[in-house]
């Protein structure tokens, strides 16, 4: 999936000017991918749809390429559809937090409970791990082992007493023991069935559990979303767990299931280890189906410190290369707030080896002496850079507490950005030119 979104949104970067049809067609293959990666066709209309308004409306950050926009809206809206920020478990007020583990056989329920255990043990809790699923003697087995392997206790009562009452004792052993939460691992069955469900009912009505967490296989793509929709009409879930999301390349199920069940993801089971748990978060895994970190990580760094308008100005006066030290003292604040230059620009794509980039590294303590520098010239100075001689420096040179050396360097350095400036704006120039005619 991630391959062939990359490719969709590929075509859009660096290009001058989206228009309405580059959004379509760029969508057409989005949707594609989408549909690729088994995610529901009703959910896919929306999401296309919504990007689609977003894109084209106007709310996009003007220090953006058009194409960046649109991978942004992209991401943004991904988020959206995967629930919008991380679901937390929800805590008892008055312990212990009972969470029952629901799913069908082989969804991973068993696993889940031990990693989620040991999770929550590093969290400082201390968990109870319950074995409920009475069908198999090997399933108390199987969580006993876990806990030994793990070192927390294990509540189990053999499979001769119903799930129910099993349940109801686990409940009362950590009121006695301190146990602040009970992890209750239910049966599953093949298929969704009457009995499972009934079952699955009894044991809600009677420990009324503060989170029924639904396990599901990633790797049944659209089908663990049928699932999900299933349990969650019959038993009202609280979240997801999406296991085995270590060997699903498609990544469908994950987007899918809190659009079409409203229930969020909570956790995601990445490897077969009780340490594989990880809980889930829409960004993170919006940024892994897009593949493209870097442009993603720049693209909110930009937005939350740049203020596009002054970018726009800058830009004009680099156009007309009347960049001053005004300007240079403004950007260099800028540029503080977004960490070093270099950095910064190596993250556009093909800007990373740039090799004027090498000159102007600036540290920190460097920028104070080039604050220092700047505002102890004049305005009439700071407008006009070539006044700057040598009865000048020494002026500004005492005035900052620096030497004219350093205020020579300065000089040199600001030459260079402006020099280098000029050739950045020319370049994107030259590449919006390629791109109108490609
Ligand atoms: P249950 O029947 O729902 O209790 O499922 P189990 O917990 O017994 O797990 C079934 C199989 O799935 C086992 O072989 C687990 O090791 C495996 N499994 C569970 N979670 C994951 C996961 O996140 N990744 C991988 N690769 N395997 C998993
Ligand atoms: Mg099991």
């Amino acid at each position: 999936l991630a391959e062939k979104l990359q490719g969709a949104l590929r075509k859009l970067r660096g290009k001058g000017k989206v228009t309405e049809a580059d959004v379509t067609e760029a969508l057409r293959e989005v949707r594609m991918a989408l549909l690729g990666a088994d995610v529901s066709l009703k959910v896919v209309k929306q999401f296309v749809s919504s990007v689609k308004e977003r894109a084209i409306g106007q709310d996009v950050l003007e220090s953006l390429t058009p194409g960046q926009q649109v991978v942004k809206v992209v991401y943004d809206e991904l988020v959206q559809l995967m629930g919008g920020s991380n679901a937390k478990l929800t805590v008892a007020s008055k312990p212990p937090t009972v969470i029952m583990l629901v799913g069908l056989q082989g969804a991973g329920k068993t696993t889940t409970v031990a990693k989620l255990a040991a999770f929550l043990h590093k969290q400082g809790r201390r968990p109870l791990l319950t074995a409920c699923d009475v069908y198999r003697p090997a399933a108390v087995k199987q969580l006993q082992v876990l806990g030994t392997q793990l070192d927390l206790p294990v509540f189990s009562m053999g499979t001769d007493i119903s799930p129910v009452d099993i349940a109801r004792a686990a409940v009362e052993h950590a009121n006695r023991h301190g146990n602040d939460m009970v992890l209750l691992d239910t049966a599953g069955r093949l298929h969704i069935n009457e009995e499972l469900m009934t079952e699955l009912e009894d044991i809600k009505k009677t420990v009324q559990p503060h989170e029924i967490l639904l396990v599901v296989d990633a790797m049944t793509g659209q089908d663990a979303v049928n699932v999900a929709e299933a349990f969650h009409a019959q038993l009202g879930l609280d979240g997801v767990v999406l296991t085995k999301l270590d060997g699903d390349a498609r990544g469908g199920a994950a987007l899918s299931v809190k659009a079409v069940t409203g229930c969020p993801i909570k956790f995601v089971g990445m490897g077969e280890k009780t340490d594989a748990l990880e809980p889930f978060h829409p960004e993170r895994m919006a940024s892994r189906i897009l593949g493209m970190g870097d442009v993603l990580t720049l693209i909110e760094k930009a937005q939350a410190t740049i203020d596009a308008n002054m970018a726009r100005e800058m830009e004009q006066k680099l156009r007309k290369a009347d960049f001053n030290f005004e300007d240079f003292l403004m950007q260099m604040q800028q540029m503080r707030k977004l960490g070093p230059m270099d950095q910064l620009l190596g993250m556009l794509p093909g800007m990373g080896n740039m090799k004027a980039l090498k000159d102007v590294q600036v540290d920190e303590k460097e920028m104070k002496h080039v604050e220092a520098i700047i505002l102890s010239m004049t305005v009439e100075e700071r407008r006009n850079p070539q006044l700057l001689k040598d009865s000048r420096k020494k002026r500004i040179a005492r005035g900052s507490g620096t030497s004219v050396q350093q205020v020579n360097n300065l000089i040199k350095t600001f030459e260079q950005t402006r020099k280098m400036m000029k050739q950045f704006t020319e370049m994107r120039g030259a590449m919006m030119g390629k791109a109108k005619k490609g």
